[in-house]
């Protein structure tokens, strides 16, 4: 039961991020653990995490979907989390998935200006639709609610139950034009030390093109967990979201910088491949070699290059029409034209992620498919 429970708080671990390119959603974890009518369980459980994370992939039609959560520090004291609750929420600010704050204060509205996402709260936010205009908007403030296959969401204001993401805000498209430090040494969202001494030490290097939006303080780019002002390190890397489609449903996106290719196949070598394994049928594991083809962006254009053993294919402007597709020869590399779509196999394909939609008649696998049922009296019917 205790191995069950933590390999579910291990895949809700992989839909934490911090990372402007991938989160779909603000929630502030203090408010979602406590969320005792989603299951009628503890007063405070951090699988509600996962639910509302699934919710969020059935409403978008996407597996792997990320949030972006803001954690009150006395979280991870609450003494209504099991120790091992605890554990984990102190692993995921360690790592820098989740952002701890001693005074949380707006910063989860904040961060959905700044990254133009929904919020998922139950918090209804009035008297500050002056400062936050979106708040009116149709999808941006949702509340998760319990619902007969898990929960499902409701507007307070605006109408509509799917989250809807805006566009960054002009102050958050400027921040997040540029990398930032820390000066506290091993911080977790700004991470470098502001090569210090010992800078060496610290816990995060955190890849700048994934760094979190700064807090603005008066102006001024500021550490939303330390309140130090941040020092300008450069502009951030360009960056591209592609995303992986088999079977007619996203399975998960991930970001290409200029730093570094991205290898995609049944299970590429290196770490930080794309490895589509799991995903795969008997017929397409034989046709896709563990690196199949490798992604590299170059003076903002994207490049495909086949590194398989079958060769793989691509769809101009995304057309499914036979006589359209363009074969590429094992080596052989494109430029990515506009819309479209890398066919790894048939019904294998990777293409920016705006260019890439679910087919609505599949579901998203749960991240709560490991959950002991014990924990999980949802509510009947
Ligand atoms: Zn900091």
């Amino acid at each position: 039961m205790r191995f069950e429970i933590s390999k579910v708080l291990d895949a809700i671990e992989g839909r934490v991020s911090t990372d402007p390119s991938m989160a779909r959603a603000v929630v502030d974890l203090a408010e979602v653990i406590r969320w005792q009518d989603l299951d009628g369980g503890r007063p405070a459980s951090l699988l509600r995490l996962g639910m509302v994370i699934d919710a969020l992939s059935r409403e978008v039609e996407e597996d792997s979907v990320p949030v972006y959560a803001i954690v009150h520090r006395a979280l991870l004291s609450d003494a209504d989390l099991t120790s091992n609750e605890r554990m984990v929420v102190r692993r995921w600010a360690d790592d820098g998935l989740v952002e701890v704050l001693d005074h949380p204060g707006d910063r989860m509205l904040e961060v959905a200006d700044l990254l133009g996402l929904p919020v998922l709260s139950r918090v209804r936010f009035d008297g500050l639709g002056g400062r936050y205009p979106w708040l009116g908007q149709a999808g941006r403030v949702l509340a998760p609610v319990p619902g007969a296959g898990g929960p499902v969401f409701i507007a307070h204001v605006g109408g509509g139950q799917s989250p809807a993401s805006g566009s960054r805000s002009p102050v958050g498209a400027k921040l997040l034009a540029r990398q930032w430090r820390c000066p506290e040494s091993g911080c977790a969202l700004f991470g470098g030390g502001g090569g210090g001494a010992f800078a060496d030490l610290a816990r995060v290097d955190r890849a700048p093109a994934g760094q979190p939006p700064p807090s603005l303080r008066n102006g001024v780019p500021t550490c939303p967990r330390h309140g130090t002002r941040l020092g300008d390190a450069g502009p951030r890397p360009r960056t591209e979201v592609l995303a992986v489609r088999i079977g007619g449903l996203v399975r998960r996106r991930f970001v290409l910088t200029e730093a570094q290719p991205v290898l995609v196949g049944r299970a590429p070598d290196p770490s930080g491949g794309i490895v589509l394994g799991q995903w795969l049928n008997d017929e397409t594991r034989r046709w896709i070699s563990r690196s199949h083809v490798r992604f590299e962006l170059r003076a903002g254009e994207v490049i495909v290059t086949d590194t398989s053993t079958n060769g793989s294919g691509v769809r101009p402007g995304g057309s499914m029409a036979e006589p359209d597709r363009i074969a590429l020869a094992p080596q052989q590399s494109r430029v990515l034209g506009q819309a479209d779509i890398v066919e790894l196999y048939p019904g294998v394909q990777v293409a920016r992620a705006d260019d890439l939609h679910s087919d609505a008649r599949f579901s998203p696998n749960s991240v709560m498919a490991e959950a002991p049922t014990m924990a999980m009296r949802l509510p009947r019917p």
